[in-house]
């Protein structure tokens, strides 16, 4: 059996988010490690906040964090993201676990979030996922679409407050087509945060494979999985 050294891996990968932010003239402190952790354990992911200093855990699935939360050590700390498709039908749970849903794509889901939101008496942070590569086995609108969604949200959804977009990259090893899909974020953050006046801080993007071309690229959130726990067992 091949044991994952958590702790060292993460201090691997902050070495080269370091290196990254140098280049691309920011600070390594000004680029959020969101740490992925489906199907992996609890004791892993209380071993990454602890142990590794994780602030931020990123999950895929609704019924896969509930799960977790049922056994979570009420001591140990982190901030949820949810990062993977979230069906209407799991907002109102989505809510209760996550502080950011990042995987925002559509008005309907929007409109739930909002409805549950002031039910609730509270607000939420959230990112446009965008699909800037065309793959149409991947979720997100499409660039094309992301400024209608985003007027929606700023006009009707007063409790989703939209803090950037989120986008996974095209499978490939093609550094290029990688990073194009990346600048397309980045420019389409650059052009409707001038058109409309909101900020827009937040570019989620980069994985395990990629992430350093996406922090060259801009990114303020990268998600990395398999580069702190190991493979994923299914
Ligand atoms: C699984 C996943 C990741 C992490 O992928 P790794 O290659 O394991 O780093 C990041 N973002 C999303 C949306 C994911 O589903």
């Amino acid at each position: 059996m091949v044991t994952i050294d958590i702790r060292k891996n993460v201090e691997l990968i902050r070495n080269s988010i370091e290196e990254g932010a140098a280049k691309s003239g920011r600070q390594a402190h000004e680029i959020k490690l969101i740490a992925i952790t489906k199907n992996h354990a609890v004791e892993e992911m209380v071993t990454a906040i602890r142990d590794a200093g994780i602030m931020y855990i990123g999950e895929n699935r609704v019924q896969e964090a509930q799960t977790k939360i049922c056994s979570w050590p009420e001591e140990v700390q982190a901030q949820w993201h949810l990062v993977g498709h979230l069906q209407r039908n799991k907002a109102r749970k989505a809510l209760e676990i996550f502080h950011t849903i990042q995987s925002l794509e559509s008005e309907s889901l929007a409109e739930r979030l909002e409805r549950i939101c002031v039910e609730m008496n509270r607000t939420v942070q959230v990112l446009l996922e965008v699909n800037t590569s065309g793959e149409t086995s991947k979720h997100g609108v499409a660039p094309k679409d992301v400024q209608a969604l985003l007027d929606f949200v700023i006009e009707k959804c007063p409790s989703l407050h939209v803090a950037g977009f989120m986008t996974v990259g095209p499978l490939t090893d093609d550094e290029n087509r990688v990073r194009e899909a990346f600048a397309l974020l980045r420019n389409l953050r650059d052009d409707l945060s001038s058109s409309t006046g909101v900020s827009l801080p937040e570019l989620s993007m980069g994985m395990s494979g990629d992430f350093q071309w996406a922090i060259e690229e801009g990114s303020t959130m990268v998600r990395i999985g398999t580069a702190i726990f190991g493979p994923r067992s299914y």
